[in-house]
């Protein structure tokens, strides 16, 4: 199993790709910590993977603030005496322009895909540095490398990790500790559905969404929980700062259309 021994912390793991990572991640022998602010959710998540022959713990809490991430990582520790691997993937979207983004959403969108990833890893980091390593994964985006006009808090949240991680990967690579991110394209979760469901035709705006993937598809949680699970285990061991795109070859075709 390539996560033999290992404790994992995975956010936002209530749905979509924090969900089919923990399943994963489980499968593969961690030990999973199943975070999400919808209690439901991560209980679903963790009895899930318990029903399925593996270990997980539980815990509602809010990771756009420092004192919910201690407290996650301080119950991780009670309950498993280590943490091998973060994945800070719990993220919110946002659908204004710059000129119509409020200060309660920069601060929302901000605090829960931004501060999350901070909090989470500086709580974190002393057990790895103890442990003498680990693998932080944080979800980005390739609205975080290219931008995304009408999603401006989104847009910047997403950019701000791909460099947080690289300052983190060169801050902690002399304690063995490797950081990256991934960015995904459109995956079909919950919130890319929310995202569809916003338009005025949702079925046509998922057709032209598939169109702009040169694969000829929407990725699914388990494209993402796959590399998430390279990057989580040891056979990544040379892999640091990466800002890591899985989308379908939707980058390289921006403005391909059929
Ligand atoms: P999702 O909405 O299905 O799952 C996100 C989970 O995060 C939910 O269970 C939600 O309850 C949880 N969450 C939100 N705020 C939280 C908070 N403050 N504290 C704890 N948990 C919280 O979305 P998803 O598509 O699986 O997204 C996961 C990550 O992937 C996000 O960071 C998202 O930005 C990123 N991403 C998604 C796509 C996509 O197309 N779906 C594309 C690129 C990046």
């Amino acid at each position: 199993m390539r996560l033999a021994s290992k404790v994992a912390i995975i956010t936002g793991s209530g749905s979509g790709i924090g969900r089919a990572s923990a399943l994963l991640f489980a499968r593969e022998g961690a030990q999973v910590v199943v975070v999400d602010i919808h209690k439901k959710d991560a209980a679903q998540t963790a009895e899930d993977v318990n029903q399925s022959g593996g270990s997980a713990l539980a815990l509602q809490a809010d990771v756009s603030n420092q004192s919910g991430c201690v407290s996650i990582v301080a119950k991780t520790i009670e309950a498993y005496r280590r943490v091998d691997i973060l994945f800070n993937n719990a993220g919110v979207s946002s659908f204004k322009p710059v000129v119509e983004t409020d200060e309660a959403e920069i601060d929302h969108v901000l605090g829960t895909n931004v501060k999350s990833v901070f909090f989470l890893s500086q709580a974190t980091i002393p057990y790895m540095k103890r442990q003498g390593g680990g693998s932080i994964i944080n979800n980005s985006s390739i609205t975080g490398i290219v931008g995304a006009p009408g999603m401006a808090a989104y847009a910047t949240s997403k950019g701000a990790i791909i460099t947080l991680t690289r300052t983190m990967a060169l801050e902690h690579a002399e304690d063995g500790i490797r950081v990256n991110c991934i960015c995904p394209a459109s995956i079909d979760t919950p919130m890319l559905r929310r995202a569809l469901g916003r338009m005025e035709d949702p079925d046509y705006a998922r057709s032209q969404n598939i169109k702009r993937h040169p694969l000829g598809r929407l990725g699914t949680p388990e494209d993402i929980a796959y590399f998430a699970l390279f990057l989580a285990s040891d056979e990544s061991s040379f892999v640091t700062g990466g800002t890591h795109v899985v989308d379908g070859g939707a980058l390289i075709a921006r403005g391909w259309r059929e």
